[in-house]
């Protein structure tokens, strides 16, 4: 692709015409298998596994997007995640941000820390801890940010500078900015994860997720993982996550202003306490945001007095969704203790600062002033 501007490369990039056709929609290759044209010859694709034709155009999207070297699309965030820590072994060492997505902790702590590797979580917001926690056998500092619901920052150009004087690789959760509003391998990190079910498909209704490497070895192992552990996207999915990604800088500027104006409005609200969101200058790290962000996205979190205030709230909202998720066109409220923390101990939500009336919104394109409207009425049945 040449040098073209992100908007540019949204719509065109990995989207050529079908050369067969014309078609100027990547055509959806539902087909397990291809026919071969010899032994041990084939037109670019055997079987669907190793590489789909369909997969293959989202694959060079994502690595456009982020500007890396190559993308992988896999069946969702968390396959995603797991192909990142396959290829790790007994004894290697994973420092990992401590306020990360709970599906994260739950990989780490049930499924991944069984194989032997050990997973210390550590404040990424403070390098100090960041730089005593890697260790001789440390292989992965893996990063989230900002972080859900608190939207705490990870500087992560720093991060990047003292993992990599050790020899470790840095992985970037960028699942919150989207590849809009947030790029980590220009920033330093060597590779970048995305849930795609969220801002990427945009449109909440597909699960995905993906991996976009920095340097040839990332291709060959994340191909490896894909072919080998086989948690590939399924080519309809690829098609959707095609078609969310054309308008997605459409989209997160939209997401951008009503996030804005929702944040503002509710900053002023007197029934609201700890309101986070990177955007305001009240937020305390204001200054690393406008530094390693495009933008500031569209999700944020506050606080109502009580869980009872919060079911208050949930049940008066009319345009926003009492549901889980996020970065879809739909704007959507959710009670952290009870949803993405759910599965975290009380103790825990208390020492992360996640309380029973912690409100997450992710503020969706709707029009905004319909939004405030909404929020207003909701805070008023409070
Ligand atoms: C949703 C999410 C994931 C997990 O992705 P799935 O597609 O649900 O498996 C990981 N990280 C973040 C930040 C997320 O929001």
């Amino acid at each position: 692709m040449p040098d073209y501007k992100y908007s540019t490369l949204a719509v065109h990039a990995g989207q050529h015409p079908d050369p067969l056709t014309g078609a100027v929609n990547v055509p959806v290759y539902l087909s397990s298998t291809f026919e071969l044209t010899g032994i041990g010859t084939d037109r670019g694709w055997d079987y669907s596994r190793a590489g789909n034709p369909t997969r293959d155009r989202l694959e060079a999207a994502l690595a456009a997007l982020e500007g890396g070297s190559s993308g992988h699309a896999f069946t969702s965030g968390m396959a995603a995640i797991s192909a990142l820590v396959a290829m790790l072994r007994a004894g290697d060492h994973i420092v990992c941000s401590s306020d990360v997505y709970a599906g994260t902790v739950r990989l780490f702590d049930q499924i991944v820390s069984g194989y032997g590797i050990e997973i210390e979580y550590v404040d990424t917001s403070d390098l100090k801890a960041v730089e005593t926690a890697i260790k001789p056998n440390t292989k992965l500092v893996h990063i989230e940010t900002p972080s859900n619901p608190l939207m705490v920052l990870t500087d992560i150009a720093a991060v990047s500078r003292i993992a990599r004087a050790r020899g470790v690789e840095v992985s970037v959760d960028n699942t919150f900015m989207s590849p809009v509003l947030q790029s980590p391998l220009e920033l330093g990190a060597d590779i970048v994860m995305h849930s795609t079910t969220k801002y990427l498909n945009g449109h909440s209704d597909g699960l995905g997720g993906a991996l976009i490497g920095s340097k040839p070895e990332h291709k060959d192992r994340f191909l490896l993982v894909q072919k080998a552990a086989g948690a590939v996207m399924s080519p309809f999915e690829c098609f959707l996550v095609l078609r969310g990604i054309k308008t997605l800088p459409l989209r997160i500027r939209q997401h951008e202003e009503n996030g804005r104006a929702v944040a503002e409005f509710l900053a002023k609200h007197p029934k609201i306490s700890k309101l986070a969101y990177p955007g305001l200058k009240t937020h305390p790290q204001y200054d690393l945001a406008v530094k390693q962000q495009k933008g500031f996205g569209s999700m944020m979190s506050f606080e109502l007095k009580s869980r009872d205030e919060a079911a208050r709230f949930l049940k008066a909202v009319k345009i926003f969704l009492n549901a889980e998720s996020l970065g879809g066109v739909e704007s959507l409220a959710s009670h952290s203790a009870t949803t993405t923390h759910g599965s975290v101990s009380e103790e825990t939500r208390q020492r992360m600062g996640i309380n029973e009336g912690r409100m997450r919104l992710s503020v969706g394109i709707e029009d905004k002033e319909d939004l405030i409207a909404d929020l207003d009425q909701a805070l008023a049945a409070v």
